[in-house]
């Protein structure tokens, strides 16, 4: 089926994170056409995932805000979520991008009441919680979620639980009959903006992870952190529910190595200094971080902060890539094994919990796209030669959110320079 709602004049933006809102946002208040597709049930991405936000460790809502702010102003912008992009096919200035749309059974009447929420009892993984807890199989995605409406899980789609959603509904919102469909779009130029993912840690067989409960990645301790996460934003851990105040942090975990991601990811050296921040935050001067690292990489304005948690005498730097970690099979506790590069001795030191500085990863990876695509040799997307595709943010470079958006923004008037050249052409 092809969707009416773009011309070979529109400016199609993948991803609903921060790039693709920004890319998104700056095309259509330039008075483009732009349809943005995100294939989550609501924008923000990655970064509504964060607990804070480094240097300044203020929270991602303010900066998401802004922009849905914009976005309900933005008269050219049509925004579709659970629609992911799963192919491409043209030329600069005449492509058709092949959308699937999963189906929300919830209609725009929602309220977001979560009437439908307490009827049901089945639970399903919390995919923003990184799947460390169940939430009903009715429900919102998170409490700052755009578009503000629930969605039901498929697998109580034709089940009682299903219809017990829809009796609960006042506003006619659920409707069980919605199909997944796929539709086709017109586009003049498209901005790749599909954002990161973290590296498999289960596969850094030497940590353990996926088998000792108290290694977690970075991504989860954001979670944890975070008081609409999993724990409630208490420092726990996950075997035993005890206060984890002593963590190791271990950097470069899955980056920089020949056998996982040859690159650094550039943002988890920052990642691991501001989560050190967390830990003070929670236990005070109880609280003891030790950053296991082989060099810190804080660029540009950053260098300030990671000065900052140096002076921090609860913050331990350790020069050394550990080896290998050993649990404790009746406490659940880890101790980590290695080699102090600056003494040069060996050491086996226990904590409580172990965070690993997971490695971002290009989410590109999979999606069928055109052959005259460039991708760098770590799969980050560069665009396609003739300039009709863009790649922006994350999917372009391992990006912090300040890098990200100015990529988007440069992406945006890339994306604009092209669709006005077709439009005079055809003029
Ligand atoms: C542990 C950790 C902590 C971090 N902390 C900070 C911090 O404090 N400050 C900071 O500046 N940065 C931080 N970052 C980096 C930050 O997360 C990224 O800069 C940010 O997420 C980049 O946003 P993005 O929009 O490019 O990508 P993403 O956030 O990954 O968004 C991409 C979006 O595209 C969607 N998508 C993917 N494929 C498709 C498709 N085919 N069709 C439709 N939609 C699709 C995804 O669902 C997602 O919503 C941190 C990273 C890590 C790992
Ligand atoms: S679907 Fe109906 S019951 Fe559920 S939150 Fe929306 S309005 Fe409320
Ligand atoms: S940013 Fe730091 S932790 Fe991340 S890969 Fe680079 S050096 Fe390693």
């Amino acid at each position: 089926m092809t969707a009416s709602i773009a011309t070979t004049e529109t400016i199609v933006v993948v991803g609903g994170g921060i790039s693709g809102m920004t890319a998104a946002l700056e095309a259509a208040e330039c008075g483009r056409q732009v349809v943005l597709l995100e294939r989550n049930a609501s924008l923000g991405g990655r970064t509504a995932m964060l607990y804070r936000y480094f240097p300044k460790l203020c929270h991602p809502t303010c900066g998401l805000e802004i922009n849905l702010r914009r976005l309900k102003a933005a008269r050219n912008l049509r925004v579709l979520t659970m629609a992911e992009a799963v192919g491409v096919e043209g030329r600069r200035g005449d492509y058709t991008v092949t959308v699937k749309i999963r189906p929300r059974f919830v209609n725009e009447n929602c309220t977001a009441c979560g009437d439908c929420a307490s009827a049901v009892t089945a639970t399903v993984p919390n995919p923003f919680n990184y799947g460390l807890d169940r939430m009903k199989a009715a429900y919102l995605p998170h409490p700052m979620a755009y578009p503000q409406r629930y969605v039901l899980d498929p697998s109580i789609a034709g089940t009682p639980e299903g219809e017990r959603a829809k009796a609960a509904c006042k506003y006619g919102a659920v409707d069980l009959a919605m199909q997944e469909e796929t539709i086709e779009l017109p586009a003049g130029a498209i901005i790749w903006a599909t954002g990161w993912k973290p590296y498999d840690a289960a596969r850094i067989q030497p940590y353990g992870y996926g088998e000792f409960p108290n290694v977690v990645t970075s991504v989860e301790f954001e979670r944890l952190a975070d008081p609409h996460g999993p724990t409630g934003g208490r420092l726990v851990r996950p075997s035993d529910g005890r206060e984890a105040k002593d963590i190791a942090f271990i950097q470069c975990a899955g980056s920089r190595d020949e056998n996982h991601l040859r690159h650094c990811s550039r943002i988890c050296c920052m990642a691991s200094l501001k989560q050190t921040q967390y830990v003070r935050e929670a236990y005070g001067d109880e609280a003891r971080s030790t950053i296991y690292y082989i060099d810190i990489r804080a660029i540009d304005r950053f260098e300030d902060f990671h000065q900052k948690v140096q002076r921090d005498p609860t913050v331990r730097f350790v020069k050394s890539k550990v080896a290998r970690i050993v649990q404790n099979g009746r406490t659940g506790d880890l101790t980590l094994h290695g080699v102090d590069t600056e003494g040069y001795h060996r050491y086996a030191t226990g904590h409580d919990l172990v965070v690993l500085a997971i490695g971002m990863e290009p989410e590109t990876n999979g999606l069928a796209l055109p052959d005259d695509v460039i991708r760098d040799s770590s799969g980050f997307l560069e665009g396609s030669g003739d300039g009709g595709q863009q790649g922006a943010g994350a999917a372009a470079s391992p990006y912090d959110v300040n890098r990200a958006t100015q990529s988007a923004t440069a992406a945006a008037l890339r994306a604009i320079r092209v669709v006005r050249k077709a439009a005079d052409v055809e003029a």
